[in-house]
């Protein structure tokens, strides 16, 4: 008999210790807030109004770049990036085949074609050898995304932009303050595209983005198409003329003012989660058949989200189907306290938004149909600096979950396989 909880037993994380809450609220978050409120600038374009401008030169400051013009959400600063570069109807732009949909949904927004390339095995982001396979006559950028917080591979990348002359829009949503030999994401293209919802590592309250770039014919070109398509003079009363085919994608003062305050403690978040995600790998790096995430020695990464893949040979469960030790492993760590859950449960290309119905997403996109069969994620909750205990309490979770793997087994073979690319 065991002592798993999904059998009754004890869990291995105490209710309680386990549920860490995101975003952190302080007080000066509190007062940022009502300092909008009081002050009566309740949209950016009210004269006078600072909260905008504030977190635009501070997050430019940080990034690195000349550039940063703030936005309604993640999905607006990459839809208006794209819009900004030109890129429309009879465009493809290349997007890996993981990520959230919102990588896509820009795409199309924007009339053009998302074309999409397998991932790496071990970083979850673009494989630039995938990339080149996927560029075309038609293709008129590339948007890599920096998964889960790490940096995709931007040199290589790069160098297959470089060849044809291609733009490279970095899908930032998830990768604040991570760096890639010595810059950060966000000054890693032409333009990088950050989110602020409460969900990422730098949270408002609400909904907000981020858009940095170099170049000021970009940034001006995504100032005036995220009002209207106007241009906005500092001097000039506002003549609400649409100079060109704009949207109402402003950032409220309010979201910009409590990412300020987030901002301010970014840094030191990052620093403290940190230590807990060390301990916690440390740990799961010795059980056999888990692979924690790999961080190449060019880049850091910022642990949006922790991705493990499970090999059922090393776990000693040969010739069952990893989806299947998936499943099993999922509800029994739950039941332990150890949230895991599933970052995406289908390839991009296999979601009926972006697909002529295709049932061949496991042949085309190998890699990242074999890395949501075998893998579970934690998200949210370690990026609280004091989720230290919660974390330590997840590894023992885990400990005890692989001192059963007979158990393990049995369930997953009752529970039997996925259809690859099938969502469960
Ligand atoms: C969250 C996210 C987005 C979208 O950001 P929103 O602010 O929610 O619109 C885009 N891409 C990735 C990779 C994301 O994780």
């Amino acid at each position: 008999v065991s002592d798993l909880a999904l059998f009754g037993g004890a869990r291995a994380v105490p209710r309680g210790v386990g549920s860490v809450s995101w975003p952190v609220l302080l007080p000066e978050d509190e007062q940022a807030v009502f300092r909008v409120l009081s002050g009566g600038r309740l949209v950016s374009t009210a004269d006078g109004e600072v909260e905008v401008p504030g977190l635009e030169s501070e997050w430019a400051a940080y990034v690195g770049t000349a550039h940063c013009a703030a936005v309604a959400s993640g999905t607006a600063a990459l839809q208006l990036a794209l819009a900004a570069l030109g890129i429309g109807p009879g465009d493809e732009v290349v997007v890996p085949a993981l990520s959230m949909n919102a990588t896509a949904l820009a795409v199309m927004h924007q009339g053009a074609v998302p074309v999409f390339a397998d991932i790496e095995p071990d970083t979850f982001c673009l494989d630039p050898a995938a990339l080149a396979a996927a560029v075309g006559p038609r293709t008129a950028a590339i948007l890599p995304v920096h998964l889960h917080g790490l940096p995709a591979d931007m040199a290589a990348i790069g160098r297959v932009a470089d060849a044809r002359g291609l733009p490279v829009v970095e899908d930032a949503a998830q990768s604040h303050g991570a760096v890639y030999r010595g810059r950060r994401t966000g000054d890693l293209g032409i333009a990088g595209c950050f989110s602020l919802h409460p969900s990422k590592n730098l949270p408002t309250c609400g909904e907000g983005g981020l858009i940095t770039t170099s170049s000021a014919e970009l940034d001006g070109a995504v100032r005036r198409l995220r009002v209207f398509g106007e241009d906005l003079m500092a001097n000039r009363a506002r003549d609400y003329v649409a100079q060109v085919r704009g949207w109402n994608h402003k950032i409220s003062p309010i979201q910009a003012a409590m990412a300020r305050t987030q901002l301010a403690r970014l840094g030191e978040y990052g620093e403290r989660r940190e230590a807990g995600i060390r301990h916690l790998l440390d740990r799961l790096r010795e059980l056999p058949g888990i692979r924690v995430p790999h961080v190449p020695a060019d880049r850091s990464h910022v642990w949006h989200i922790l991705r493990f893949r499970f090999i059922p040979e090393e776990m000693g469960l040969d010739g069952v189907p990893v989806s299947a030790v998936r499943r099993a492993l999922h509800r029994i760590l739950r039941a332990e306290g150890v949230p895991v859950s599933r970052y995406q449960q289908v390839p991009l290309p296999a979601q009926p938004a972006f697909a002529v119905p295709d049932t061949t997403a496991g042949e085309r996109f190998p890699v990242t149909c074999a890395v949501l069969d075998d893998s579970l994620c934690l998200q949210r909750r370690h990026l609280n600096p004091g989720s230290g205990p919660a974390l330590r309490a997840y590894a023992d979770g885990f400990v005890k979950v692989w001192e059963h793997l007979d158990v393990v087994g049995r369930i997953a073979r009752s529970l039997g396989p996925v259809p690859t690319g099938a969502a469960t």
